[in-house]
């Protein structure tokens, strides 16, 4: 995999903090793109293929991540820390995080776990919210704290570096969701021979998809795709339960079929497995609790095709995650495959196929 992969998930970026990510794909966008579009809230994208008499397809990440945000600095010097993305606090306890302070530096800290010793016997399994536990950076007091530049609002991310597995083929680090989906525009971007393009073609990442797919609703308003792609991980059970539609690891893309904000177009889905089986691309059928940016892309304007290309990550919305190179291969093809579809009958005969 590309060095893009790992520099995107090391950066920090919690939803509305996305500043260090766009400005990362700004540098990578310019110099594949015709145009650099952005729009009010910060979604990036470069478009390509712009003279060609064919449909607008969109293809996106969503650059934040789940993570804290400062809520209060207390007397002590500790941090009060407000979760922003749905994340479970029983991750959070014990876990290095830092704060980033406005200049971009890093404040090292701590999420403070009770010893046993101070316990008494209720409140072992208290841990409810993230009021439970606090971060503590070492500030001797409130002044030391303001000292070291700390404010409330800024972000607190998780520090979990990429890690390849003994075998090498699984990485394990923060922020797959979805620095995955923001490397996967870039990496297409680059690979894509224009004279394979039947379409008009966009990549790029979207702001504050963690906190109601916000950046996704006003990008998809500017660019008035035909059709969009939203890549991004969707959380494995094959560790926790058996079934053949939760997600295995390195079992292939996922085309999630249903999900409780947007159910899978009769005919996206049609192309979607033509297209993979034509090229031999492994995939597995995906129901998901949760949404992602299509939900919001799909009631855009009068309506737009949308489909996710999900990639199969385990352990996602916690302090860390699991992806599998294989199914990152599953992916790239899948998208690439699709692109070079996309003229203006194919688009009619998905819309007649319904
Ligand atoms: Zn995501």
């Amino acid at each position: 995999m590309k060095k893009i992969y790992r520099e995107l998930v090391e950066l920090p970026g919690v939803s509305s903090h996305e500043k260090y990510v766009r400005q990362y794909m700004r540098e990578h966008l310019e110099p594949l793109s015709e145009e650099i579009v952005e729009d009010n809230l910060g979604s990036i994208f470069g478009g390509v293929n712009l003279d060609k008499d064919g449909p607008i397809v969109m293809l996106a990440g969503h650059m934040d991540e789940v993570g804290a945000m400062v809520e209060e600095i207390l007397p002590k010097g500790t941090i009060k820390m407000l979760a922003i993305g749905s994340v479970n606090p029983v991750v959070a306890i014990s876990q290095h995080m830092d704060i980033i302070l406005d200049d971009g530096t890093r404040v090292p800290g701590v999420v403070g776990a009770k010893p046993p010793h101070l316990l008494r016997d209720n409140q072992t399994k208290q841990v409810s919210s993230f009021d439970d536990f606090f971060l503590d950076i070492g500030a001797d007091n409130y002044q030391h704290a303001i000292d070291l530049g700390v404010k409330i609002g800024q972000q607190i991310v998780f520090r979990n570096d990429y890690t390849e597995s003994a075998d090498g083929k699984k990485i394990f680090s923060k922020a797959w969701d979805d620095r995955f989906g923001c490397a996967m525009s870039l990496d297409v971007l680059e690979d894509i021979k224009k004279e394979e393009l039947p379409c008009k073609f966009y990549a790029g990442a979207n702001v504050m998809e963690e906190v109601g797919l916000r950046g996704a609703t006003t990008s998809s308003f500017k660019i008035r795709p035909d059709l969009f792609i939203a890549v991004d991980c969707s959380p494995c059970q094959d560790t926790f339960e058996n079934t053949t539609v939760g997600g295995t690891l390195g079992e292939g893309f996922l085309i999630r079929f249903y999900d409780p904000r947007a159910i899978l177009h009769q005919g996206m889905k049609k192309f979607i497995e033509e297209t993979a089986k034509k090229n031999n691309i492994k995939f597995q059928y995906y129901k998901s609790l949760g949404g992602t940016d299509a939900a919001a892309v799909q009631l855009s304007r009068e309506g737009v095709l949308v489909c996710t290309i999900g990639m199969p990550a385990r352990y996602i919305h916690s302090t860390t995650s699991i992806i599998h190179k294989d199914d990152y291969s599953a992916v790239k093809s899948m998208v690439m495959a699709m692109l070079k579809e996309l003229d203006f009958n194919k688009i009619q005969e998905i819309k007649n196929n319904a």
